[in-house]
């Protein structure tokens, strides 16, 4: 089959299709009938019937998630990507929901993330079936309804339908993301010691998302010491930026950060950290001081080396830390980080440790959330076919990737990510103007249309 040929002859159905799709604005509503709202379930309505109009076999599970499939066979290769969208926001240039298409370009909110490839996938699964193809495995597309949120949908789906023996989602870039790092987020709790001292910090607070570096922290500090200049020098000689003020014998404390995602804290500079650093370099009291110290030192580096969980491996890189948050007063320090990592780490033993360690300081530790790593060997006969039909497709040499963030492969038992990004492709997902190329929808056409083909013959 000459794939290039036929996903260029698809072109004006996949625009007509898609547009339909991106039409229905399948944002997430509260609602009494529908598990995720009347928008998603329509948007899930469309998608199966436009499959059952082409000849496919599909299902509705419950208004959770549903599936298309062809193929003969017990084996199921999954496909897997989303039907809701995030909110629109503000600031489009075009109706987010009045699909246009511009320069070579479609431009609606969900025309990257997700329903333009999956609406790529699927007319890669038509053009197969309208070529007579017969699958020795059934090809299934499987649509989730709650990705942007909880992904209740997709748990619902695979409680009750068979799990795919393997399985890509299109959802993240290509050319082939076969690892995906353990994702933590926690909190430690720690009683505040006394402190009788001149110089006393009152409150330290900073940080609200613990994805992402925080660039603003502030600190209440009370001192007979003029802490404007102490703290103005000190910013002088780290090269840092913040502000202080002064008002009935207190200070406001505030340090400036960079905020970078929590998957390379290393590229950022963390408010809280950089405040907590200085504010141990303050005469405080001694036991207090030491809390300081011991707080700021569980942080000090980015690669957990202060909560004995440092490590690395050759597949994945090392783990990750970002102080996200901080939320301290005179007698408690609520503390929440993100962790990332690497794939063969123990998360047994992560858990353990950091465990320890708050109970060494006599404080709590509360996971607030928790996804295992996934990892499909570079070698493996599913990731070299993938791989190696991208690299056709695209005449490179590239090798799979790995990756700190989470895409919908997780909620897969053996999945990779797969595209439906290029490496120069601008990534507009959940922002205003969200649009794709199309001529790169076309590239992942063929490129889905013969990975399925190879994957199933
Ligand atoms: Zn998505």
């Amino acid at each position: 089959m000459d794939f290039h040929a036929l996903s260029k002859k698809y072109e004006k159905e996949y625009l007509e299709k898609v547009i339909e799709l991106l039409k229905i604005p399948s944002v997430f509503e509260e609602d009494r009938k529908y598990p995720y709202g009347k928008p998603i379930h329509d948007a899930l309505e469309k998608m199966l019937s436009i499959g059952k109009e082409d000849g496919f076999i599909t299902k509705n599970v419950d208004g959770h998630g549903g599936h298309i499939e062809f193929g003969y066979g017990d084996e199921v290769i999954g496909v897997l990507g989303h039907l809701d969208v995030v909110p629109a926001g503000a600031g489009w240039t075009t109706p987010p929901f009045d699909p246009v298409i511009r320069d070579g370009k479609l431009y609606a909110r969900g025309a990257q993330d997700d329903k333009g490839p999956v609406m790529a996938a699927y007319i890669a699964m038509k053009i197969l079936k309208e070529q007579g193809f017969q699958p020795k495995k059934k090809i299934r597309l499987i649509l989730g309804t709650d990705e942007e949120r909880d992904w209740k949908g997709i748990d619902y789906y695979f409680k009750n339908e068979t799990m795919p023996s393997l399985g890509f989602t299109p959802d993240a870039s290509f050319p082939v993301i076969h690892a995906e790092k353990g994702l933590l987020d926690s909190y430690m709790t720690y009683p505040v010691p006394e402190n009788d001292g001149e110089t006393k910090v009152i409150s330290v607070k900073g940080g609200d998302r613990l994805n992402m570096v925080p660039d603003e922290a502030v600190a209440w500090v009370e001192s007979h010491l003029n802490v404007e200049e102490i703290f103005n020098d000190y910013l002088a000689q780290h090269k840092l930026e913040g502000s202080v003020k002064a008002a009935d014998g207190r200070f406001e404390v505030k340090m400036k950060g960079k905020a970078v995602h929590a998957s390379k804290p290393q590229e950022g500079r963390n408010a809280i950290t950089e405040l907590l650093r200085f504010l141990q370099s303050l005469p405080l009291d001694g036991e207090y001081e030491l809390f300081i110290q011991k707080v700021y030192q569980a942080f000090e580096t980015t690669d957990g080396k202060g909560l004995n969980v440092k490590q690395m491996d050759d597949v994945s890189g090392p783990l990750t830390s970002n102080l996200g948050s901080i939320a301290m007063d005179e007698h408690t320090c609520k503390l929440g980080f993100n962790l990332r990592y690497p794939v063969s780490a123990d998360y047994g033993v992560i858990d353990q440790n950091l465990k320890e360690l708050a109970a060494n300081n006599k404080g709590t530790y509360e996971v607030y959330d928790h996804l295992a790593s996934i990892h499909l060997e570079k070698d493996h006969p599913f990731v070299k076919t993938l791989l190696s039909v991208y690299n056709k497709v695209t005449d490179e040499e590239a090798a799979a990737k790995t990756m700190g963030g989470a895409t919908y492969a997780r909620a897969l038992e053996a999945g990779v990510a797969f595209g439906a990004l290029f490496e120069d492709s601008p990534d507009t997902a959940h922002q205003k103007d969200e649009h794709v190329r199309i001529s790169d929808m076309m590239k992942a056409i063929q490129i889905y249309s013969e990975s399925l083909y190879e994957l199933t013959r």
